[in-house]
């Protein structure tokens, strides 16, 4: 590994540890009304089927705290409730079970609230996050360090001092800007100064495309840095999105080995199929797995057969069809509207194979 991860105190947030030498977790936050508790338990369980870790929800207000306790129930990962100012609602919310709290010690209306939650906190050994967006930065501190990393630093220590003063040191913290470099330098200040886990994220990033850019560089920097220790990818698209960047992020630096591999050609004037639409639906219903498999999925027989041999199952296109290779071997000729089911169920009868061995 070419880079040294900076060694952080560990927090145990549910079933996932997060810090010291556990393994970097992808995290993301449900997109739905939490007070209904069956709608956010289906997006929960569909994000913990393509690899979410750790879950975090809105708790706007008490009907939202008190669907906590339902929704826990029916998921097998750590949910962490997400509170702004209220700390009544995350005492809720830690009745209701959860693994975690986001939450800012600052804004709950002093020491006695303070103390309260802590108290509550502790009983539960649940960790504290401090989550500090340059959009909602303190407007003292705003004042006195400009919209700064530093500012965003100084802020998240401000209620670091809160929990450390009650005797409270199960934290996790993060910093984050819409600015990537504000972010890196934000993050980078911070990790000099404590040795909390740090939760990395861009925040409010964009679309899938500038967002999936801004996160890659954002946390990918910093991850190189040895800096991080859990992600969230935030995107203005569909939270599985996020999930599936935040793993292809951990993957690309080798932080995160295993599951299928797809490399594909970008096409040019050879291809005779659609393989964009190929692509798109093969990774629409890949199975998540930890098996390392290589699939290629190429546009004609030119370049397409040698990576299509090397895969354990790969296609090169011809004209509206494709041969399909199978451990090096050339297996048939698939029409065009069938490759998607095709490549779909011979990856899933690799992994079968697999499991008899
Ligand atoms: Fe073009 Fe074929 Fe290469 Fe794809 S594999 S880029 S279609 S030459």
């Amino acid at each position: 590994m070419i880079y040294k991860r900076k060694k952080t105190r560990q927090v145990r947030v549910g079933n996932a540890l997060v810090g010291g030498d556990a393994p970097i977790t992808v995290q993301t936050m449900t997109k739905t009304d939490t007070r209904d508790a069956a709608v956010t338990i289906s997006q929960i369980k569909e994000l913990e089927s393509i690899g979410c870790e750790i879950i975090r929800v809105a708790v706007p207000d008490q009907e939202a705290a008190e669907s906590l306790k339902k929704i826990k129930k029916e998921i097998s990962i750590p949910i962490v409730a997400d509170i702004h100012f209220d700390y009544r609602l995350a005492l809720v919310a830690i009745k209701s079970g959860v693994d975690g709290l986001r939450i800012n010690p600052g804004n709950i209306g002093g020491p006695k609230r303070v103390h309260e939650l802590v108290r509550a906190a502790a009983g539960k050994d649940i960790p504290i996050r401090i989550g500090v967006n340059m959009g909602s930065l303190d407007p003292e501190i705003a004042e006195r360090y400009g919209r700064t990393a530093k500012g965003l630093v100084e802020s998240a220590l401000t209620h670091v001092s809160l929990l450390e003063s009650e005797s409270y040191y199960n934290i996790v913290i993060s910093v984050k800007a819409t600015s990537v470099p504000v972010t890196i330098e934000a993050y980078r200040l911070l990790s000099e100064k404590v040795d909390y886990p740090l939760h990395l994220g861009v925040t409010e990033a964009g679309g899938a495309r500038v967002g999936t850019i801004k996160s890659a560089i954002g946390i990918g920097s910093l991850l190189a840095d040895g800096i991080g220790d859990t992600i969230r990818v935030s995107l203005t698209d569909h939270p599985s999105e996020e999930i599936r960047v935040g793993l292809q992020i951990l993957k690309s630096l080798g932080l995160r080995t295993g599951g299928i591999e797809l490399i594909s050609c970008p096409t040019c004037g050879r291809c005779q199929i659609d393989l964009f639409k190929v692509l798109n639906e093969v990774e629409k219903h890949l199975p998540v797995t930890d098996e390392d498999l290589k699939v290629a999925i190429m546009g004609c027989v030119v370049n397409g057969p040698g990576e299509a041999k090397d895969a354990d199952v790969g296609i090169a296109g011809g004209k509206g069809c494709a041969i399909l290779f199978k451990h090096g071997k050339l297996v048939k000729k698939v029409p065009e509207d069938e490759l998607m089911e095709t490549l779909i169920s011979e990856i899933e009868q690799i992994l079968e194979e697999r499991k008899q061995v």
